[in-house]
């Protein structure tokens, strides 16, 4: 038996958005690698193993999905949304890097849907200009550095998503972002708070930035900034909010 490492991306949480390619390497697989809540997104069945692990302990992880792959596993490491977005992607190829033999290895990465786009596809289309993604964690890089983007990316008017915006262990890091956005933008800038998208859980809300509190956001929440450009189309029931193609000069 070949083995193979497929790092795949689970989508937001709706089984009817995990890609066809990914339920087809799923259906494949004779291993599941990944953190405990994304393995039992995987309906176990015979002949295949599920692997759960504990957060941040990501390299080990990839590491034992590479061995098992050159013992002939075929190895499905699945990440929610999109496994490139602070996903276990990376992940993978650092432990690749590390460790030259398994560069022979056969390792595919396939996409999914990232949380920001399934949220914003929610709205409407506040990411319909230029935007970035900030990973609002400080477990991997310094605090200083995630608040000089956020500044830089306001100045740029980007419309923003933050990813792990909010956890019981770092709530005061959300409390200094909106700290860092209203000294950067003006009090009516649009800010979405979308949790658990695609779930049964799923709640958007849109508010200014001026009524935005850090309550509002949770480690199952994407919180998405508008540039200044953005605009809310109040109806009955939740906004459409969109971000116009076109910028004056
Ligand atoms: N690889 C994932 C992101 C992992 S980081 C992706 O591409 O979506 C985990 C963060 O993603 C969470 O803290 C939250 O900010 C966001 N997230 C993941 N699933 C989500 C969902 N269904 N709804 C809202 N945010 C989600």
């Amino acid at each position: 038996m070949t083995g193979w490492v497929v790092i795949a991306g689970l989508g937001p949480g709706a089984e009817a958005l995990v890609t066809p390619e990914v339920s087809d390497a799923l259906a494949q697989a004779t291993d599941i690698v990944g953190y405990i809540p994304y393995v039992r997104r995987v309906t176990p069945r015979p002949g295949l193993t599920l692997h759960e692990s504990d957060n941040r302990v990501e390299l080990d992880r990839a590491r034992h999905a590479l061995e098992m792959a050159q013992g002939g596993k075929r190895v499905v490491v699945v990440s929610s949304g999109d496994p490139g977005v602070f996903a276990m992607a990376a992940a993978v190829f650092e432990a690749v890097e590390a460790e030259p033999a398994f560069a022979a290895l056969d390792i595919r990465v396939l996409p999914g849907i990232t949380a920001m786009l399934a949220a914003a596809a929610r709205a409407g289309a506040p990411l319909g200009h230029d935007f970035c993604a900030i990973n609002l964690s400080d477990n991997l890089k310094p605090w200083a550095l995630i608040e000089k983007r956020l500044r830089l990316a306001a100045e740029g008017d980007f419309a923003m998503g933050f990813y792990n915006p909010r956890s019981a262990s770092r709530p005061e890091g959300f409390v200094r972002t909106l700290v860092v956005l209203r000294e950067t933008c003006e009090p009516e800038r649009v800010v979405i708070f979308a949790r658990a998208v695609s779930t049964a859980e799923e709640a958007i809300r849109v508010v200014a930035l001026k009524d935005a509190t850090p309550d509002m956001a949770d480690m199952r929440t994407v919180v998405l900034v508008g540039s200044s450009r953005t605009r809310v189309i109040p109806r009955d029931g939740a906004p459409f909010v969109y971000t116009p193609r076109f910028t004056p000069a």
